[in-house]
């Protein structure tokens, strides 16, 4: 097993790297810091969990040239603003020995600001596609400068509709750059964009794709409604193992009901976030989560993807995701950095499809468990699961409006038209020209 004293690392990355506690690099950053320091592009197929930050990172900060001007050489792209203020705290920990300025820039917060710490000077830039654009196309961020891009959670990227954004930064790149990205999934898309952008890039491989964590027990209640499901979630939540509660649900209005809820059963131990809540909220409850001063958060698959927060003792599905690979990025939630975790996940009958579909693309079937003995099956339908009632059809067959040209003739009766008359003009048809009153 190699340390990180086997890599080509300098002094202040070492002395972080020990602050830290980290000794030995995973087997993505021994990959692809080899792959980068010979120059090469890099292709990561990585979820979180398996030390990808870090992989891009030290070979990043490694190539690093000190400047006195302080223009950013290192460009990271990663989907959600969250993930930008991670990445940026990860890099000041490594850059802890080096003079070394990260600048995080996201959408929904005051550009201008954001403009004057750029204008302060930055070794390296972390950014949200959209607002990374604006701020190239300005020329706050002088793109021609940066000599490695690195793109993190591409697939993700995608999904949520990056592409342009994306392929007008790679436009405005300097030809000569070394590009790195990093995806969980590899589809067809990630591959146009590989094929486009890459020069023969290297590929490392972290985890085979769909294969979830060892150390992750997964479970499954079968539930028949929603009310069924909030009196499992109580009675789980009651359980004092349940120390740190990652809760997925489908909608963010759901989120919204389950935090009501949850202020309800238990005052003040649950947060939410979502992406519809202001960004300070969703820094907020993260950071209540992190800290342990809630000891659960509620959220969509916005949180799925890459936000790395430590000991996550459960995730729990009360919805099941309605995409397959999504049930994989939650349940990475928990598990991680060599920790036990467990991941629950409430099936409705209608999710039987989506369940064979996880299980098929991890190969491993969810174990089902008993329903536990006090939780109360409830036969409740809310309005939403209510069968929907459908109205007596009218008899009255409504003619299709047919437009253009009639194909026959008008009846006669139809050909009649018809003319507005006054009421003085009817009543002169109908009684003759009025009389005049004489006096
Ligand atoms: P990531 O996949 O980048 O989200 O990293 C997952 C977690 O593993 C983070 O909390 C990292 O700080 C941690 N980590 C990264 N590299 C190492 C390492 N070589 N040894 C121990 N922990 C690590």
């Amino acid at each position: 097993m190699s340390t990180f004293q086997d890599l080509n690392l300098n002094k202040p990355l070492l002395n972080a790297l020990s602050d830290l506690g980290f000794t030995q690099p995973t087997p993505i950053q021994e990959r692809a810091f080899s792959a980068m320091m010979a120059g090469n592009d890099v292709v990561g197929i990585a979820q979180t969990g398996t030390g990808k930050t870090i992989a891009y990172l030290l070979p990043c900060l490694r190539l690093w040239t000190f400047s006195k001007e302080k223009i950013p050489q290192i460009l990271v792209i990663v989907p959600t603003r969250e993930l930008v203020v991670q990445v940026e705290e990860e890099i000041n920990k490594l850059t802890t020995y080096m003079s070394f300025t990260a600048v995080g820039v996201y959408g929904g917060a005051n550009i201008r600001t954001q403009r004057e710490t750029l204008m302060g000077g930055a070794d390296i830039v972390v950014a949200t596609p959209g607002r990374l654009l604006d701020l190239a196309l300005d020329t706050t961020i002088k793109m021609k400068s940066i000599k490695r891009l690195v793109i993190d959670e591409v697939d993700e990227m995608l999904s949520l509709g990056f592409r342009p954004q994306l392929e007008r930064i790679f436009d405005l790149m300097p030809p000569k750059r070394q590009t790195l990205m990093f995806s969980a999934t590899l589809s067809d898309d990630v591959d146009a964009i590989i094929d486009t952008f890459f020069r023969a890039p290297i590929r490392v491989e972290a985890a085979p794709v769909g294969s979830p964590l060892e150390n992750i027990q997964q479970i499954g209640y079968q539930v028949p409604n929603i009310n069924t499901k909030l009196n499992l979630l109580n009675h789980l939540l009651s359980q004092p193992e349940m120390e740190r509660v990652l809760l997925f649900t489908g909608s963010r209005a759901l989120a919204d009901r389950l935090y009501t809820h949850l202020e309800n059963e238990l005052p003040g131990e649950a947060g939410v976030i979502h992406s519809n809540k202001a960004q300070n909220t969703r820094f907020r409850a993260l950071e209540n989560f992190s800290e342990g001063k809630h000891r659960i958060l509620i959220t969509t698959d916005l949180l799925s993807r890459g936000i790395d927060i430590s000991g996550v003792s459960h995730v729990i599905n009360f919805d099941v995701p309605d995409k397959t690979e999504n049930y994989i990025h939650r349940i990475g939630r928990t598990g991680r950095a060599d920790a036990k975790g467990i991941a629950i996940t409430f099936i409705l009958e209608k999710d039987a499809n989506m369940i064979a579909s996880v299980e098929e693309l991890m190969q491993k079937s969810i174990p089902i468990e008993a329903m536990p003995e006090d939780v109360e099956i409830s036969t409740v339908l809310t309005p939403a699961e209510l069968p929907h009632i459908n109205m007596p059809t009218s008899k009255v067959k409504i003619k299709k409006h047919e437009s253009g040209p009639a194909f026959h003739e008008k009846s006669e009766k139809n050909q009649k038209v018809n003319v507005r008359k006054t009421r003085g003009q009817q009543m002169r048809e109908k009684y003759g020209k009025p009389r005049r009153k004489s006096n």
